[in-house]
């Protein structure tokens, strides 16, 4: 299969020196396009900024702001047979980006953000993808009823969920601990292990839901 993967934050401009952003390092989606590229499958890796190197056999598209990025898999996502949304995407960006930078005046400054688009809540509307598509959900409370309700409203065949109120599994660290939710209601908890094992395993999930379309 091709996988087009998304990975890493995104960063949302306030002025030429000061962005919004998040805590993701990249380190899950850059273990998904290793696992996918060890399985045999083609990659194609949109990423935010990030600090680590791209798998070199990964066709890699670099961007920075949430609005880039669902330009991006606009025109890649239908040359791919299934679709990783893994990426950390800002839901808001600042309406009016300032040319120079702020300077400090006042006790208080107020900043008007508005939402970005949902990329993965794109995939099927508005870009008609008709492949696999999963969706990261990271969670801070009622992980299970968040999560199915985000697969539900996005149309994921799969969704990854993770805690991300712990501090040892997650956001920047080497290990992870999620649970996968199928669309027929079957769930599958993988305990923590390295990114990279737990990228192993859902790719195997994905190439049976892929063999399970085929039949
Ligand atoms: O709604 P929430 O942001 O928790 O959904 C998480 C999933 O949606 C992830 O797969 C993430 O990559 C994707 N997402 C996206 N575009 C957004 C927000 C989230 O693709 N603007």
């Amino acid at each position: 299969m091709r996988i087009l993967i998304t990975a890493g934050p995104t960063r949302e401009p306030i002025d030429p020196v000061r962005y919004l952003s998040n805590r993701s390092s990249g380190k899950m989606g850059y273990a998904l396009a290793e696992a996918a590229l060890a399985h045999g499958h083609e990659v194609l890796l949109v990423s935010g900024p990030v600090s680590l190197s791209p798998p070199a056999a990964a066709e890699t598209v670099f961007v920075e702001t949430a609005a880039e990025m669902h330009e991006a898999v606009a025109r890649e996502i239908g040359s791919c047979q299934c679709a990783l949304f893994c990426a950390a995407v800002a839901d808001y960006r600042v309406e009016e980006v300032a040319e120079a930078k702020i300077k400090k005046s006042g006790d208080s400054l107020t900043l008007t953000l508005i939402q970005n688009p949902d990329i993965l809540g794109s995939a099927r509307d508005r870009f008609g993808f008709t492949g696999i598509l999963v969706g990261f959900a990271a969670e801070t409370d009622a992980l299970e009823t968040h999560a199915r309700e985000k697969m539900e409203r996005k149309g994921c065949d799969l969704l990854v969920a993770n805690d991300v109120s712990r501090s040892d599994i997650g956001f920047d660290r080497e290990e992870n601990e999620v649970v996968l939710f199928y669309r027929n209601g079957k769930k599958e908890s993988l305990p923590r292990d390295s990114k990279r094992r737990i990228a192993d395993r859902i790719i195997e999930v994905i190439e049976g839901i892929n063999r399970e379309s085929d039949a």
